[in-house]
């Protein structure tokens, strides 16, 4: 079918080998349709599950001031915007998002692009070239690293929140090379918050431009959600703040903040925002409404707190591994692919839904479920779904 094309032949057929036999063992488990999302519920195969694989961490997703915007900018601009943002895509709305996103951030300026991924690759790849030095975290997102690869810039990748290793690396760097060092606020697979104190201390000792990926910190670190910064008592310590509008924002995009000059820069040199079509009006009305709800509603925070401590402290009782988590995203190590699939099995038949997170993705022997917390769950949804883990966890055999 492939014409001879042995290589190419071979990939596509491992993957399928593999999604075939979790198919027949009855353990295949990705891209199940919801029929209904709604808070804390998700309904699939007509049956309604307790959501904790959500990244709706303040339960935005519904929000009737959310929903109200998004119809109203249909209502106003229509359903696409019809041109990318330097010729005809750009509308009020539009703009009133990236204010709102530099208030937010505490920046002057911001703009979005379509999609988080696409917000990083081409960020990154706008900002550093041939002869620079990207440093990044080795577990910094797909994003990133397809942005570093993309760049032809040097690649140094540093052993996980290990500041010893940034700082050989940056140590490393000769005096004549631009320097970027970038990473995750809170690594996705892992819910650990980096130390981003001593990420600016070496970066301001070794002159390096700071970027920080905020995906899963925006809404959720910092008393009052502003994210990483706030969560430190930092004021404006980093150069290039990225974020998505796809995790706590329920909407879809990615923006940068920073200052004038460097979003001026990137809107003529970042290719993604130059080349690809303007988020439509609707999404980014829900976008900006979100940010509004985030600070009128502070309440949903504290409640993601009070959410996320309980749930780690319970499943730490437990016995698991939950690595460093200290946020909603909390992973739940397994070890083995055959037992991640098999866990998430029985966590499922028992009405929650999670999902298991297996290599390339994470490294080999580290399978485990993600699960992730909402500000809407309750007590009661909490203690069932730890009791639940525990039980699938001693079938497994991973606890005692
Ligand atoms: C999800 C995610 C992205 C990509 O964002 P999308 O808006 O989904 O494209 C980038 N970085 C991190 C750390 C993420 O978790």
């Amino acid at each position: 079918m492939l014409k001879g094309n042995r290589s190419i032949e071979l990939r596509i057929a491992q993957i399928n080998e593999r999604v075939a036999a979790a198919k027949a063992q009855n353990l295949y488990m990705y891209i199940q349709p919801a029929e209904k999302v709604s808070g804390s519920r998700v309904v699939i195969e007509g049956k309604e599950m307790l959501q904790f694989s959500s990244y709706s961490y303040l339960d935005l997703l519904g929000h009737p001031k959310i929903e109200a915007a998004a119809k109203a900018a249909i209502d106003e601009f229509g359903t696409g915007t019809h041109g990318v943002r330097n010729l005809a895509g750009t509308t009020t709305l539009h703009v009133e998002l990236e204010k709102t996103i530099a208030e937010f951030k505490g920046t002057d300026d911001a703009m979005a692009f379509s999609s988080g991924f696409m917000c990083n690759s081409s960020t990154i790849a706008a900002l550093v070239g041939r002869n620079d030095i990207v440093i990044s975290d080795k577990l910094n997102h797909a994003s990133i690293v397809d942005g570093c690869l993309l760049s032809r810039a040097k690649f140094v990748r540093v052993e996980h929140d290990n500041m010893e290793s940034l700082e050989k690396a940056l140590a490393k760097v000769p005096e004549n090379k631009s320097r970027l060092v970038i990473a995750d606020a809170v690594f996705s697979m892992d819910g650990d918050i980096l130390n981003l104190p001593e990420v600016v201390r070496l970066c301001n000792k070794y002159h390096a431009l700071l970027m920080i990926d905020e995906a899963h910190s925006l809404g959720v670190l910092g008393e009052t959600g502003h994210g990483i910064e706030e969560h430190f008592g930092m004021e404006n310590v980093i150069d290039v703040k990225m974020g998505t509008l796809s995790k706590t924002i329920p909407s879809v995009g990615g923006y940068i903040a920073g200052n004038e000059e460097l979003i001026t820069y990137l809107k003529f040199s970042a290719r993604g925002w130059i080349f690809s079509a303007a988020l439509p009006p609707a999404t980014v009305a829900a976008s900006k409404a979100a940010f509004d709800v985030i600070l009128e509603e502070p309440e949903r925070i504290t409640q993601l707190r009070r959410n996320v401590d309980y749930f780690l402290n319970r499943l730490k009782e437990c016995g698991f591994n939950t690595l460093n988590s200290q946020t909603p995203v909390i992973p739940v190590i397994v070890g083995d692919d055959e037992r991640a699939w098999l866990m998430s099995r029985i966590v499922q038949d028992n009405g929650i839904f999670i999902l298991p997170i297996m290599p390339p993705v994470v490294p080999h022997k580290m399978s485990r479920l993600r699960v992730n917390v909402m500000s809407g769950h309750t007590m009661e949804d909490l203690d069932y779904t730890v009791n639940v883990l525990e039980k699938a966890g001693k079938e497994v055999g991973i606890l005692k």
